[in-house]
């Protein structure tokens, strides 16, 4: 185990633990798998793949643009890790100084959302630097470096519900239960994918696809260059399988942890020998519920089933033994149970694209508006100021008629640590919606949209951009735009 420490270059402090040794897959040999021809099951001007974060984001901002627009998801809900996943922290929303800059579809979400499904702050309290409401949101994930932010929690069934009505008010074709197989590639452009479903093998033809897949799933395999290194020192390459405890009073909980700090480091320390694999919790949208984000567990690879299979397997017996560790030691958790394991497993990181354009940590300190921005992130601290995310990290180098969005974007393994979180994937997922949706109308490729046309839409959509940047090419700064910003 190793315990990373936040600083202004983490967002989190965590303990992360190793993988279980490896048992080699034998060599069972080949099948040659037949080729064969297979129905058209629709044809639309963008497809969306995946349907977490990004990928909602995506096709409700190209519907909303005017596209012909089909989103499909493996799973039977909309929100992917969010709410499947239960990752129902959504990350800072707000700069250092408690102004909202992950707006647009965000926005639209949090307006939507009933009042009790979200828990955190409100807006006049956002940039605070009170010391008591500092501390009192500094144990409900919303301050960080002393300062309050928009950073809450939300219920994840009616996170999907919303998701899912907002794509269906704009006419999106929504397909549950289907598995994006393999992309159709022709002349150098994705024209549409293979998928699996209870009706076998089918095709889906588009003008524009959206790999939203978060793995980055259809790129790699329609031959775009990504990459996969990762920051050993942060917890954005770890997976696990969150979950909920139910039955718990999470006050009782934070008046120990933050009112006994002995105790508490003398109960996680214990934690720790006893069960070796060993998280604390964090606060939900209800005193009643805990949410579990870790173990968090460094060597497995998203991307082999057997890993993925070993991840599970771990997560579900360490659930089981923090219960019955938390039910005897745990202030606040005498009554705990167990509610829900996550439906999805927590993966951070699989690959990375190799985009036109790349968010990078030599630009954390410039504070610069590229000329092609299309989004804005917070910096992991208030050291950095604001970040401009080009619409070239969306772009693949070389392959045309597809678009990233989501944690599998185009960015360096230290800037990835924030543009994986949920907010940036809104972000990534609107740009790239309302880009595929230019694209198609104009009968063009993804790489040719006007990147004025492109910001002047996203402003339409509410989506937070700095003074226009205005530059010949993808990503490069617009010095004229910093002095505005
Ligand atoms: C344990 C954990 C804790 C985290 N903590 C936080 C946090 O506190 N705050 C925060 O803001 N972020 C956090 N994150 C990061 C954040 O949850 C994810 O990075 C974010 O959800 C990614 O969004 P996405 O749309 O790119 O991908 P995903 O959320 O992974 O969604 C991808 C979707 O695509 C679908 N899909 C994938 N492949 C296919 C296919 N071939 N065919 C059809 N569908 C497919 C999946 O089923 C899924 O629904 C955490 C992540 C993890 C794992």
């Amino acid at each position: 185990m190793k315990t990373v420490v936040r600083t202004d270059e983490r967002i989190l402090s965590s303990d992360i633990f190793d993988r279980d040794s490896r048992v080699k897959r034998p060599d069972h040999g080949q099948w040659a798998e037949p080729g064969k021809d297979i129905p058209i099951y629709h044809r639309c001007g963008v497809l969306v793949v995946g349907g977490g974060p990004s990928g909602t984001a995506a096709a409700a901002a190209a519907a909303r643009a005017g596209a012909n627009v089909a989103l499909l998801e493996r799973y039977n809900h909309l929100g992917g890790l969010s709410t499947g996943g239960l990752v129902i922290w959504i990350d800072r929303m707000t700069d250092w100084e408690g102004k909202l800059v992950i707006r647009g579809f965000a926005e639209e979400l949090f307006d939507r959302l009933p009042a009790d499904a979200i828990a955190g702050p409100s807006p006049d309290d956002w940039g605070s630097q009170d010391t008591g409401k500092a501390a009192h949101w500094s144990q409900r994930t919303a301050a960080y470096h002393g300062i309050v932010t928009w950073s809450p929690t939300v219920d994840p069934e009616r996170l999907k519900l919303l998701s899912q009505e907002i794509v269906l008010e704009r006419r999106v074709k929504l397909i549950y239960h289907s598995w994006a197989a393999i992309p159709i590639v022709q002349d150098g452009a994705v024209k549409g994918v293979v998928f699996e479903s209870k009706e076998g093998r089918m095709a889906i033809m588009a003008d524009v696809v959206v790999d939203a897949t978060g793995d980055g799933d259809l790129f790699a395999r329609a031959g775009a260059d990504y990459v996969n290194d990762i920051e050993e020192a942060d917890v954005h390459h770890c997976m696990n399988t969150s979950w909920l405890f139910g039955g718990v009073d999470m006050n009782r909980w934070i008046e120990f942890k933050a009112g006994q700090p002995e105790r508490f480091t003398a109960f996680m320390a214990q934690g720790r020998a006893q069960l070796g694999l060993f998280e604390r919790p964090f606060v939900s949208w209800r005193n009643e519920i805990a949410l579990f984000m870790g173990p968090r567990q460094s060597g497995y690879s998203p991307l082999d089933v057997d890993d993925l299979t070993a991840v599970e397997v771990r997560s579900h017996r360490a659930m089981a033994a923090h219960l019955d560790y938390y039910r005897a030691h745990a202030p606040g958790f005498e009554q705990a149970f167990m509610m829900l394991s996550a439906p999805q497993i927590g993966v951070r990181h699989a690959r990375r694209l190799s985009g036109v354009g790349s968010v990078l940590r030599s630009q954390w300190p410039d504070g610069v508006a590229l000329a092609d921005e299309v989004g804005v992130t917070p910096a992991v601290s208030p050291k950095f100021p604001n970040i401009s995310i080009p619409y070239g990290a969306l772009v693949p180098q070389k392959l045309d008629g597809l678009l990233a969005c989501g944690r599998h974007i185009s960015c360096d393994r230290n800037s990835h640590g924030f543009m994986r979180e949920i907010p940036q994937c809104w972000i990534t997922g609107q740009a790239a919606g309302v880009a595929a949706a230019l694209a198609s109308q104009q009968r063009i490729a993804p790489r040719a949209v006007d990147v004025d046309a492109l910001q002047t839409a996203l402003l339409e959509q509410g989506v937070f951009l700095r003074p226009r940047a205005r530059g010949p090419a993808h990503s490069q700064p617009a010095a004229e735009a910093t002095a505005n910003a």
